[in-house]
């Protein structure tokens, strides 16, 4: 059976993972958030102490990776890490894994077995472009670096964390430029997809957008 996918594509801050939950939830879909894969890799590396360049090693605990989802829970290795997964270090970590071929290659099938009816918003920098390349619908959602680091501040800043806002421009900078630079699925939009700039929209807005994408193609 052809179950139908929603790639959102786009770069850190952007504004795709509160997109996607909405969006899934509105639908009533599957969501795949691909770069909490990512994140659970460098996570993990850690716990085993193998380096993030260690690509043979990566690539044999990316095909064993032992994670469940649970509803909005993530659990690593018997271990609750849905809160301790989303912070920059861990995410510069995840960017260093993703521009390794082997571990990209060896998370292939764990992510389109999130495939399943009624249908999958995927949401990541490759979904479009890659992982779910004949999706009938794909979305590269962007915004400005200076919006994307006020936005994760003020989310850092709402949950206690104690952070800089010229630091995390730098980060975001670094990162986009590791993530759009790489040579193995680098983040850019597929030549299908739908291009929203999300600098001066709300959420509710692109999801509005959205939406009546989805009800055209009906
Ligand atoms: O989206 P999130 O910030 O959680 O992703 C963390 C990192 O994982 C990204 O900066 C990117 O390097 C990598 N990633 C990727 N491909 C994906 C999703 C995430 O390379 N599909």
């Amino acid at each position: 059976m052809n179950v139908p996918v929603i790639t959102v594509d786009g770069p850190s801050g952007s504004g795709k993972g509160t997109l996607c939950a909405l969006l899934a939830k509105q639908l009533g879909w599957n969501l795949l958030d691909s770069g909490a894969l990512y994140r659970l890799l460098a996570f993990a590396a850690g716990n085993h102490g193998i380096d993030l360049t260690n690509e043979e090693s990566l690539k044999q605990l990316a095909a064993h990776l032992d994670v469940q989802f649970i509803d909005k829970r993530i659990i690593l290795e018997g271990e609750e890490v849905t809160d301790a997964i989303r912070n920059e270090q861990i995410g510069a970590g995840a960017s260093m894994v993703a521009s390794l071929p082997a571990v990209r290659e060896a998370l292939l099938q764990r992510q389109r077995a999130f495939q399943e009816m009624p249908g999958l918003v995927a949401d990541g920098r490759d979904m479009g472009t890659v992982v779910f390349a004949d999706a009938p619908l794909k979305i590269f959602l962007t915004a400005s670096a200076e919006e994307r680091a006020r936005r994760r501040y003020l989310q850092l800043k709402a949950k206690g964390d104690d952070v800089n806002l010229a630091s995390l421009l730098d980060e975001i900078r670094a990162r986009d430029e590791r993530d759009t630079q790489r040579a193995v699925a680098p983040l850019k939009p597929a030549a299908d997809a739908i291009v929203l700039d999300s600098t001066e929209l709300s959420i509710e807005q692109v999801l509005e957008r959205i939406l009546s994408e989805v009800a055209d193609r009906d």
